[in-house]
């Protein structure tokens, strides 16, 4: 299949992670997901980590989830006008996401950021945005942007095609490093319109914010008059109801979000303080459209989502408990390996390190053999991490405390084999 699917597509796939180059091996195709487990086109089992990138926080094919995109599509998959589930998702968002007045659904991650960062342009009269080394924040060009040769410049683009004139608007940062933040602003401050940062950073692999690193960020954005932008794409619901901002108490002026709001379909929002929303056409003059924006197929999956979540007071200490046992197991397992792992909640990863993993030099010093090896190892005994170390694994509610066992079951393995030297 990956043979034919390369004659008509380019690498034969749609987004590039899924063609597991980092780990040297060739990808699976799916035919089915359930709960916590995948089934490939050879019929082969895995207990899945990846949970589309994080996009299913309740597993694959939650029946009541599944039930409301079916009562759904009976009633038609896309408007292209108003409908109440738009109103119901936008009440939600607000409700439970604590610096958002108003909300603007649109159907990526990618379209959620590029729109924030258009908004926070027009509401500064500024151009420049700063950006941290190491976050992801979707495909847009001025975002496809790497640390310039100088410790602290102006990017260079990461992608061919971006070109150096759009990306000399973004600047790069060290994440967990508030002097790199403060120098930038010293000498670029008054035309900085935005900084971006994921609160928890989930694209390098996890690194966690340190102490005082988001604070700092609020107050020397609010110092110079610039805004906070959280890209919570991936914490969204993901470390808390809350997401980051509530569970770290640092309000950002607007956030992004994506993923877990969809239940599983192409999903982006983005929202803010009301007065900043407002200038968002047609209410303002910042244009920001989209044919398929609020589709009433994804807000039913993603209201059912956020309202299975509301309605379990455990659901977040539950994950946590899983997380923490997964967590144990990875360090019993790989603890002679210098493993470290980073996690929050149902979110972690794990660095062949002996120093602690807190910023995106560490998380490059990083071994990246060893985890190609337990990769493969634990794909041939049907247990699907993320075909890459710089990626998060992702535990959902439909994850049992078997399949954690399993899964260290096979780090332990693993750890014995590398020892014997028979890998
Ligand atoms: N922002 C963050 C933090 C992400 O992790 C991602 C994707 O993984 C994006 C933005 C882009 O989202 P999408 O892939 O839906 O365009």
């Amino acid at each position: 299949m990956f043979e034919i699917a390369k004659k008509y597509m380019p690498g034969g796939v749609n987004s590039p992670v899924r063609a597991f180059k980092s780990v040297e091996m060739e990808p699976i195709f799916v035919k089915s997901a359930k709960k916590s487990k995948l089934i490939d086109i050879n019929n082969k089992e895995y207990i899945d980590y990846i949970q589309s990138w994080g996009a299913l926080i309740l597993g694959h094919a939650h029946e009541e989830v599944v039930e409301e995109i079916k009562k759904q599509a009976e009633l038609g998959t896309s408007y292209g006008l108003c409908h109440e589930l738009e109103v119901e998702m936008a009440r939600l968002i607000v409700k439970h996401i604590p610096s958002v007045e108003m909300v603007r659904m649109v159907n990526s991650g990618t379209e959620a950021v590029m729109s924030a960062i258009r908004l926070a342009r027009a509401y500064t009269n500024r151009e420049l945005i700063v950006k941290f080394e190491g976050c992801y924040h979707g495909h847009s060009d001025g975002l496809l942007v790497k640390a310039g040769s100088g410790a602290l410049t102006f990017g260079t683009p990461s992608s061919k095609g971006v070109t150096e004139k759009i990306v000399s608007n973004t600047l790069v940062a060290r994440y967990n490093d508030i002097e790199s933040v403060k120098e930038l602003f010293d000498k670029y401050g008054e035309n900085i319109a935005c900084v971006i940062v994921e609160p928890v950073a989930g694209n390098m692999g996890v690194v966690l914010p340190k102490q005082g690193f988001l604070e700092g960020l609020r107050e020397i954005t609010k110092e110079y008059g610039s805004l906070l932008i959280f890209d919570e794409v991936i914490t969204g619901f993901r470390v808390s109801i809350n997401g980051a901002q509530g569970y770290y108490n640092v309000l950002p002026d607007i956030t992004t979000l994506g993923k877990i709001i969809g239940g599983g379909l192409p999903v982006g929002a983005y929202g803010g303080r009301r007065e900043i929303m407002e200038l968002v056409s047609p209410q303002g003059p910042v244009y920001q459209a989209g044919t398929l924006s609020g589709n009433p197929l994804t807000l039913a999956a993603g209201i059912k989502t956020i309202k299975i979540i509301e309605n379990d007071p455990g659901f977040y200490s539950k994950l946590d408990e899983l997380g923490k046992y997964f967590e144990e197991g990875i360090v019993s397992a790989l603890g002679d390996f210098y493993v470290k792992v980073n996690r929050i909640k149902s979110m972690l990863s794990f660095f062949f390190s002996k120093q602690e993993v807190n910023s995106y030099e560490k998380v490059m010093n990083s071994d990246v053999e060893n985890y190609k090896k337990l990769f493969k190892y634990l794909f041939e005994n049907g247990i699907l991490l993320p075909p890459s170390p710089f990626e998060s694994l992702f535990i959902s509610s439909s994850h049992s405390k078997e399949d954690i066992e399993k899964t260290v079951y096979y780090f332990e393995k693993f750890s014995k084999k590398l020892k014997e030297g028979k890998l």
